[in-house]
């Protein structure tokens, strides 16, 4: 018998607040599908809690938990070795537990950004001309890498903030410009991409501003799914322009966890879509 099958088929996601994650309904229907018997839980633990709660998962039997904020950092500092992607990002949020006590890191955001993309855009070519990305937050850090990583030529990165845009184009080097909030727009002429990482357009949160005059041929994506059909998208597609909504990246995100914890790959269809949009 295995380590992997002694253990039970035990996951979770641990964040606060966390009430509101869908990755259960994915890890439930993904179980179904595969005729595995297990379970994945919500665990709501306050940072100052988050060193014990995590080891605790560790002995209690977890193969593995999905980390969110607050605890992406505190993650990665904890693990005893993590992925490149996670080291580049500087965050973690897929933290398997080997069994005999190790703990790896790795992070998938920009993994499920990259495949929702390729999916969502088949003719989307990364090498092709420059990307515009929007925000500058944790989620950006991830998308900047894998664009860099999947071959694209150029990042513009514009954020209110400029100083933390500054900031993550030191950290990632050549191939990122900053670009003043104030000329948002205009930075999309000759971008094949178009990237809204920001929680603008979010239900609760104000619209994203911006016109896509310039972004003649783009293709547009907002990380933001609720509402899956953002004004940004609605926008692309009245003007003819592939729009790609970030519910497909949540999707993909979970994947390699899935798979590295309980050996199956998981598909990520419509009907996938239509028990996490249902709720
Ligand atoms: P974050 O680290 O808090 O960053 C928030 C970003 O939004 C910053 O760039 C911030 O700019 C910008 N922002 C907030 N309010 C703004 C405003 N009024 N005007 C202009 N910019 C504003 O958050 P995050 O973790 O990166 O997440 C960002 C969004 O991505 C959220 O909507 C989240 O739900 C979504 N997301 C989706 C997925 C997915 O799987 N689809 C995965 C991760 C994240 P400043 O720096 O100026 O504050």
């Amino acid at each position: 018998m295995t380590d992997s099958e002694r253990r039970a088929a035990l996951a979770g996601v641990m964040g606060d607040p966390v009430l509101h994650s869908r990755s259960p309904l994915i890890f439930r229907k993904w179980f179904a599908d595969h005729g595995i018997a297990g379970d994945y839980v919500r665990l709501r633990v306050a940072a100052e809690h988050f060193e014990a709660a995590f080891r605790g998962l560790a002995v209690a039997g977890f193969r593995g938990v999905n980390v969110t904020i607050p605890h992406k950092h505190a993650a990665l500092a904890l693990a005893d070795e993590a992925s490149e992607a996670a080291r580049a990002i500087g965050a973690a949020n897929t933290i398997t537990f080997s069994g005999d006590g190790g703990i790896h890191a790795d992070n998938t955001d920009g993994y499920g950004f990259f495949e929702n993309l390729c999916s969502g855009a088949p003719g989307w070519s990364p090498g092709a001309a420059p990307a515009l990305v929007l925000g500058a937050g944790g989620a950006a850090r991830a998308v900047i890498h894998a664009l860099l990583a999947g071959g694209v030529p150029e990042v513009r990165l514009t954020n209110r903030t400029r100083a933390r845009a500054e900031e993550l184009a030191d950290h990632f080097g050549a191939g990122v410009t900053v670009v003043d909030w104030a000329e948002r727009s205009a930075a999309a002429d000759g971008a094949g991409l178009v990237v809204n990482t920001t929680s603008l357009g979010m239900t609760g949160q104000p619209p994203l501003e911006i016109s896509l005059d310039a972004a003649k041929g783009a293709v547009v994506n907002d990380l933001v799914y609720a509402p899956l059909e953002t004004d940004l998208l609605a926008e692309a597609r009245r003007r003819g322009l592939t729009a790609v909504d970030g519910l497909g990246m949540l999707l993909h995100q979970a994947r390699p966890g899935f798979r590295k914890w309980f050996g199956a790959d998981p598909a990520v269809d419509e009907a996938l879509r239509a028990q996490v949009l249902q709720g």
